[in-house]
């Protein structure tokens, strides 16, 4: 193993502070190069669209995954960016490897971030939304993004 990373969207407040990205920039650091045919990325959650599309810029070797996305995932449950006809990368993906013990990560890993967002003041923003943590768009299931 070269490189791991997880979720850090809630603790660095950022949108592409998913797992890949944080592998990936690992792995550029590492090797000096943004090429990465020779890698296989191991992770817990279908990769989301916007990371799907990193792992083709990066010329990733291969993606393996637990827990298959069919609402919003980038590598064959709502698109299949790593097969895109057009696109100058292809890459294999193997789904459902553990699915459920990556499932029970998943599952304790958001649990653990509600506790922490059910401890944080509520916050309105400029659209007047606020964040609290019983808000519909904070799901139990597996659709969250990351
Ligand atoms: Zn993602």
């Amino acid at each position: 193993m070269i490189a791991a990373g997880r979720n850090r969207v809630e603790e660095r407040h950022s949108v592409s502070a998913h797992a890949e990205f944080e592998v990936i920039r690992q792995i550029e650091t590492l090797s000096c190069d943004w090429r990465m045919s020779d890698c296989t990325l191991y992770v817990t959650k279908e990769p989301c669209p916007m990371c799907a599309g990193m792992l083709v810029n990066a010329r990733i070797g291969r993606v393996v995954f637990g827990v298959p996305d069919p609402a919003f995932g980038g590598c064959g449950g709502a698109f299949q960016l790593h097969q895109a006809p057009n696109s100058l990368w292809h890459f294999p993906c193997d789904g459902g490897v553990l699915a459920e013990e990556a499932r029970e990560v998943l599952q304790a890993f958001f649990r653990q971030a509600r506790k922490k967002a059910k401890s944080r003041p509520v916050e309105e923003g400029d659209d007047g939304r606020k964040n609290i943590p019983d808000d519909p768009d904070v799901r139990e299931d597996l659709s969250e993004r990351g």
